[in-house]
């Protein structure tokens, strides 16, 4: 199975080491990637809130700071855009982050002689000290939720709701086909540790902004498909983003528009970015359609139903390096 081929070799720390090196610590340096999402927020500020339970000297930095969206989540003050000058702690501890490079400043701008890294991207190289990949996890909240659980550390309610926003919004609210009884279960416990369902889901997913929308009909105007309709992609330009005046974490989502529609087996979307990059994010709805390995042929990754690269070129060249890439390996499914 290509499940098996993918999955990288990479001997994980176990809890018990994780929370060893976390106890030792004094400073926790708490990361995660650019373009953060409900998983990366969500984890590093569940993480956050239970060592500082623990007495523990905690930093939370995200390059981008936090955004509107996200605002709030419990400790969401705690989440700062990193300095630009170094600072030295006991542990840094990325979440969620593929690679060393997709902390950005946040990397940067942490020097620590020991690192964690927890994630759950097939694509992890398992960098840092004391790794803990598990890829078949749909979302890092659900590994720290079994990591806090195992090690004995506090999950209150708020610490609970970011668990429960990093696993909601990663697995499509609980819809993926990465998601498995286990995630239910601890769905559940979320629940019983104070959750409102019915709130966070709100703020989550309707409470968009109306620029939002206004994006959607942009792109919906890009629409193109191929392969027998077997791939949709739409695009933005830079300088419609700038006429809509739209943030860039406002279209996170909108491509579920297109892998929504009936046949299309891989979804794609391309953002034109400053600097002669284009930022690639695609999804399939067939495992055998892997779009972290496509991603990876463009510097980027992910996992095999979403991943995502930055690729260099202007939009129009990247569009079709990437489109004849995606045919091809549609095309090698023979259905
Ligand atoms: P999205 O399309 O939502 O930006 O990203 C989908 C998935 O692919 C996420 O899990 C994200 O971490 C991963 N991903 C997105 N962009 C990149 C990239 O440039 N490099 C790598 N390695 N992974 C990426
Ligand atoms: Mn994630």
């Amino acid at each position: 199975m290509s499940i098996d081929v993918a999955a990288p070799a990479v001997t994980n720390a176990s809890f018990t080491e994780i929370a060893g090196a976390i106890r030792q610590a004094e400073s926790i340096a708490i990361l995660s990637h650019v373009r953060p999402d409900g998983d990366a927020f969500g984890s590093q500020l569940a993480l956050a809130l239970s060592l500082k339970q623990l007495g523990k000297n905690v930093t939370v930095w995200n390059e981008d700071g936090m955004l509107e969206k996200y605002a709030f989540l419990p400790g969401s003050d705690m989440l700062e855009k990193p300095p630009t000058e170094p600072s030295t702690f006991d542990l840094g501890i990325a979440l969620d982050t593929a690679t060393q490079q997709r902390l950005g400043l946040a990397g940067e701008a942490v020097s620590a002689p020991r690192w964690i890294n927890i994630d759950h991207h097939v694509s992890n190289p398992g960098y840092g000290d004391l790794a803990h990949i598990d890829w078949s996890a749909p979302a890092t909240g659900q590994i720290l939720f079994e990591f806090l659980s195992d090690a004995g550390l506090p999950i209150d309610s708020g610490i609970a709701e970011n668990l429960f926003v990093a696993i909601s919004t990663d697995t499509g609210s609980f819809q993926y086909p990465n998601t498995t009884a286990r995630t239910f279960q601890i769905g559940a416990e979320l629940l019983k540790c104070g959750v409102d369902v019915g709130r966070v889901s709100q703020l989550l997913y309707e409470s968009y902004p109306r620029r939002r929308v206004e994006l959607l009909r942009e792109l919906l105007g890009t629409m193109r498909f191929v392969a027998d309709g077997r791939v949709a992609s739409f695009s933005l330009s830079l300088k419609v983003a700038q006429k809509l005046g739209v943030f860039p974490e406002d279209n996170e989502g909108l491509i579920d528009h297109l892998r929504a529609i009936e046949g299309v087996i891989v979804a794609v979307f391309f953002e034109e970015l400053i600097e002669g990059k284009v930022r690639v994010s695609m999804r399939s709805k067939d495992a055998a359609a892997d779009v972290s390995a496509i991603c990876q042929k463009f510097g980027g990754g992910g996992h095999k139903m979403a991943a995502g690269a930055r690729a260099r070129g202007t939009l129009p060249e990247v569009e079709e390096r990437v489109m004849e890439a995606i045919c091809a390996a549609v095309e090698s499914l023979n259905r």
